[in-house]
């Protein structure tokens, strides 16, 4: 703790040697742009006579307390100078005046009330930054964090079974942590839920907290971010400080990464803001009943020190929905919204490959809004397809940074999936194909492969067919490779491998049967022999069907280049034209 008070009050004087420069800065700016500009401006008492008696000043404006005067001259230039009484300055002008010279002179009680008002608003400008960096300093006390009290439960968050299972250990100790800390039992500090946008880790925290019946604090990494330096810091510790008063709590902090990403990053001033939050997790003593639950769909850049024993030890993968968990979600969201008989969720499941959690609840909402539109009391199956659509359009945008050529690839790489289907397997149904990236895939093809429970020998190669599709496209059509095909060699191969050891397709081999694991501690070469030459053997199919089908593959990617996701229909329109 003392560690922590030493960060604070360094990182406070850092900002007030800071403020401080600051405020010169600016009163040097300041000054100077004065300085410059009234120099300009500036006569002498004898240019001005000169000037008055050449008839070239239109007016003078002096002020009873200084001796500073304005001026207007002819040309509507403004000019400033100093006299040396006004006594003397009115003598001279009504000379001059009488002397037929057209001159204007006023004499005003004060100097310059413009002026003036643009002093007090500098100053009070002045005055309301002091304050907003002194409470910065203090900690941003306009930074406050509350808990809420979460409704959500298990049974609100589809499709992530197993992950909830994993979670459940910690529900059970916020619910009764003496059960634990009496036999010392080591109980989770920190949870990281490691997975793509949308696919519902601020749920499951929630749900966690609404389990246990414990406060929810949430809070998000970017707000940890420093603008100003400690401020960060500062937070953490008010966040902790709050947590700690009504323990047992779960602490959620969404986008770790943005305070949390390694230190050689460049990012130096979230170091500090880091510091602290490690030094709050290391202060907890086992009796300390407070959990942190951290999100992040950037592993990758996470610092080391985050994810140390003792700190977010444990971590939980959440996957994107698969058509299984997809269906489960529809039918969580499907709960509160009237939709027609013939609208079957398990089709939507299966349309909507590459949507997130969010991305489901979001199309039924809109196909809800769609309904309402055309007057409807049912969601109808026309309203799920326009909802599709439009959300389609939306995971269009977020990821547009994709170059030409990139595009253009995926394009043949998918179009290449999707031919060698079509001419291996006419009767497998592709309910779409998209070259929009999601997550970590450039693209997909959506094929009903749902019905193969127990796959026969003659479909598994035709799989592995179908997986080499897109490699051998890009080296046909292309000339050359990308590693983007990395997925589709691993499960061709894979398919290979278990055709092999576990399936004994091949006729051979018989005595090696067994589990994957028990296999691989003995590989045996004559097995891996085997499995190469039936990919070899599948790969050099899928070639040929390729080159046999060049023209299609091609007009087939232009298609996809042009629309970026083709529907059941739109394919099938295609295949019609073109096979
Ligand atoms: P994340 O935190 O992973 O970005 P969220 O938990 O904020 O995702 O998900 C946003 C919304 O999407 C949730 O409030 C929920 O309505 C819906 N959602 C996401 N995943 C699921 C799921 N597995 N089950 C049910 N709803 C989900
Ligand atoms: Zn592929």
């Amino acid at each position: 703790m003392n560690k922590n008070t030493g960060n604070g009050s360094n990182g406070n004087r850092k900002l007030l040697i800071y403020l401080i420069l600051f405020t010169l800065l600016l009163t040097l700016i300041r000054l100077g742009g004065k300085t410059i500009k009234e120099d300009e401006m500036r006569i002498s008492y004898d240019e001005l006579i000169t000037e008055v008696k050449d008839q070239q000043v239109e007016s003078i404006t002096a002020y009873e307390s200084t001796l500073n005067i304005d001026i207007v001259m002819k040309n509507e230039e403004e000019k400033i100078s100093a006299i040396p009484g006004l006594t003397e300055l009115a003598e001279f002008l009504r000379i001059e005046q009488e002397n037929g010279n057209q001159i204007k002179f006023e004499v005003k009680a004060s100097s310059k009330a413009s002026s003036l008002v643009v002093q007090l608003l500098t100053l009070s400008i002045y005055i309301g930054f002091l304050t907003y960096m002194i409470r910065k300093m203090n900690g941003g006390s306009d930074y406050t964090i509350k808990p809420v009290t979460s409704k959500v439960r298990f049974s609100d968050v589809a499709g992530i079974d197993e992950e909830k299972e994993q979670l459940e250990e910690v529900v059970t100790f916020l619910k009764n942590p003496e059960k634990y800390t009496k036999i010392g039992a080591k109980i989770p500090k920190g949870i990281l839920l490691n997975g793509d946008p949308g696919t519902g880790k601020t749920l499951l925290a929630k749900a966690i907290a609404g389990e246990a019946g414990v406060p929810f604090f949430q809070a998000n990494g970017s707000s940890f971010e420093e603008k100003f330096v400690g401020v960060g810091a500062s937070r953490i510790r008010k966040l902790f400080t709050e947590a700690k008063k009504v323990a047992p709590c779960i602490v959620f902090i969404d986008e770790i990464d943005s305070v949390a990403q390694n230190r050689y990053s460049g990012h130096s001033y979230s170091e500090q803001t880091l510091n602290q939050l490690l030094a709050e997790m290391d202060g907890f003593s086992t009796n300390q009943k407070v959990i942190v639950i951290a999100a992040t769909n950037h592993m990758d850049v996470l610092d080391p020190a985050i994810i140390r024993p003792g700190r977010f030890d444990r971590h939980v993968f959440i996957p994107m929905p698969d058509v299984v968990a997809r269906e489960k979600i529809l039918r969580i969201h499907a709960r509160d919204k009237k939709i027609s008989d013939n609208v079957l969720l398990t089709d939507i499941a299966k349309r909507t490959v590459g949507f997130s959690g969010a991305d489901l609840e979001n199309l039924l909402n809109e196909a809800a809004i769609y309904s309402v539109n055309n007057h409807k009391q049912y969601i109808s199956s026309e309203d799920i397809d326009e909802a599709i659509a439009r959300v389609l359009v939306g995971l269009k945008k977020k990821n547009s940074a994709i170059t030409p050529e990139e595009k253009w690839l995926t394009a043949v790489h998918e179009a290449g999936h999707a031919v060698v289907s079509e001419v291996v397997r006419p009767n497998v149904i592709n309910f779409g194909i998209s070259i929009v990236p999601r997550g970590h895939a450039g693209g997909y093809n959506v094929f009903d492969e749902s019905g193969h429970k127990y796959a026969k020998k003659s479909d598994l190669l035709v799989q592995m067919q179908v997986l080499y599709g897109g490699r051998v496209a890009e080296e046909i059509i292309l000339g050359d490779i990308s590693s983007g095909a990395s997925n589709d060699l691993e499960k061709a191969s894979q398919i290979a491998h278990r055709m092999v050891t576990r399936f004994s397709m091949n006729g051979s081999l018989l005595t090696k049967i067994g589990s994957e694991s028990e296999y691989n501690q003995r590989i045996d070469i004559r097995s891996i022999e085997e499995a190469e030459k039936i990919c070899k053997e599948n790969y050099e199919i899928a070639r040929r069907t390729v080159d046999a089908h060049k023209k299609q593959v091609i007009s087939l990617a232009r298609l996809l280049y042009e629309k970026e996701y083709l529907s059941q229909e739109e394919i099938n329109a295609f295949i019609l034209e073109n096979f």
